[in-house]
């Protein structure tokens, strides 16, 4: 059976056929860079991430696209509230989704677009869109002129009159018209365009972006249900009417629910995706992100989370017995097990082809597991091997590898011993002081030093850190 993917424009699941054979071409799109990343951005980046690793596990060379929204008003809102300029705001919230993804085992994307570094590719868009008539420049603003597209509405399933624009008027002709370029208010940023200074609008960075790196038909355009409608709606107007056929398949994840509340672009901080990783491993998050099927939504708990790591757990289990059995008669690579499509079952490829059904997918996992649990208690070898590799295999695709998660699991338990160790040191260092043992004292203080632990001692008793004097 042949891949099949759900797509959000036609509204069916339909046969996956590459606008060039053998290659995948994807734009997901990315992070405004406002704040840190949340559990609903890490969400879509697992379902990406999968996808991904499916279609290369099928053979397709993959170009995965996922862009950062690094200019925009809530960006400049922000640096404004923290006194710091817009760009370093920008960087360093860049930098925290590319650690939350790098956490999670999320593949670094084959590029990585910034919006402020696609100025002149935004502005030869809009020059096309004005002399074909479908745009139109006003008081230093650009707009898209939405009646002149007739199909405007088609991919959220909507008729133009139904619609609102929840944009500020403006000097639009139509209120359904949107925004391609803002003209420069006093104190922003701002480039030069043949219309006058000013920033690129949301939407119009992700068509130009795309075409730019993909060309003007690729075959994946994704994101979180959420950006349907006006993002991706107005990303086909402007790319279409432009003349370019745009992407063939609109994929789409669900949203996280925290108890019955949608989450989109704010949240509170507990669901800061560096928050939930010192509560929970990082392959547990990503279990229990990826598990669900990745259109439905995502009921967020902590106990959905235990459960997950429960899951998880199990796993790891196997995988770990079995290759300690495994290992001394058969060579086997428990360093870094891949996904091997060879040794994945049928039932799990016939899964993840049926519009990436992860659920049932990881059922093929737990059977597998559980057979090889058996194969353990018989000490059938050859079904162990066989289980074992499948395993393997599948979590590979799935980016659950134990091994993927070796480093950062290392560093968490190293950690945690050292925040063991050094407050039992400073305990016995300052009994040691208390009945006049400096020597003593002197000798605990010499060996933490030397471990590159700095201890100082202050009014309220010695404190201590990690690093250079
Ligand atoms: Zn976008």
């Amino acid at each position: 059976m042949a891949l099949r993917l759900s797509d959000t424009k036609t509204r069916t699941t339909r046969e996956f056929t590459p606008v060039h054979a053998g290659a995948a071409s994807i734009y997901v799109c990315g992070p405004t860079v406002q704040s840190a990343p949340h559990v609903g951005h890490a969400r879509s980046a697992v379902a990406f991430d999968i996808l991904r690793r499916w279609l290369a596990a099928s053979g397709y060379d993959v170009t995965f696209l996922r862009n950062v929204t690094d200019i925009d008003d809530k960006i400049l809102h922000n640096a404004g509230h923290e006194n710091i300029p817009w760009w370093a705001l920008a960087t360093r919230n860049t930098r925290a989704f590319t650690d939350a993804y790098d956490a999670l085992n999320v593949l670094p994307p084959t590029g990585e677009p910034r919006a402020t570094g696609h100025v002149p590719e935004m502005v030869e868009l809009m020059q096309r869109l004005i002399d074909s008539g479908h745009a139109y420049a006003a008081a230093g603003d650009v707009y898209f002129d939405v009646r002149s597209f007739p199909s405007y509405g088609a991919l959220s399933g909507q008729q133009p009159d139904q619609m609102l624009n929840a944009e500020e008027p403006g000097a639009k002709r139509d209120p359904l018209d949107f925004a391609l370029w803002k003209g420069a208010k006093p104190g922003e940023p701002q480039w030069e365009t043949p219309w006058g200074p000013g920033r690129p609008g949301w939407h119009l960075e992700c068509s130009a972006m795309a075409t730019r790196y993909l060309g003007p038909e690729f075959d994946i355009h994704g994101g979180g249900l959420d950006l349907v409608f006006p993002h991706h709606e107005n990303e086909v107007a402007q790319s279409n009417a432009a003349g370019d056929p745009f992407a063939r398949y609109w994929m789409h994840n669900g949203m996280v629910n925290t108890g019955g509340e949608k989450m989109s672009k704010s949240l509170g901080n507990s669901l800061v995706v560096a928050d939930v990783l010192q509560r929970a491993r990082p392959q547990a998050v990503r279990y229990f992100l990826g598990a669900p099927h990745y259109r439905s939504e995502l009921d967020w708990s902590e106990e959905g989370l235990a459960d997950a790591d429960a899951a998880y757990t199990r796993i790891e289990n196997f995988l770990e017995r079995a290759a300690e059995l495994l290992e001394p008669c058969q060579d086997v690579d428990t360093k870094s097990p891949r996904g091997r499509p060879d040794k994945l079952p049928g039932e799990f490829v016939a899964a993840m082809d049926d519009d990436l059904s992860v659920p049932r997918a990881l059922g093929v996992l737990h059977e597998t597991v559980r057979a090889g649990n058996t194969a353990i208690a018989d000490g059938d070898k050859e079904a162990l091997r066989q289980a074992y590799d499948a395993v393997t295999a599948m979590t590979g695709v799935l980016g659950l590898s134990p091994s993927d998660f070796a480093r950062t699991t290392a560093d968490s338990s190293l950690r945690n011993v050292v925040d063991a160790l050094v407050p039992a040191m400073l305990e016995a260092r300052a009994a040691a002081r208390a009945r006049k043992d400096y020597a003593e004292s002197d000798r605990i203080r010499d060996a933490l030093a030397a471990a590159g632990v700095l201890v100082e001692d202050t009014p309220a008793g010695a404190r201590w850190r990690v690093g250079p004097s």
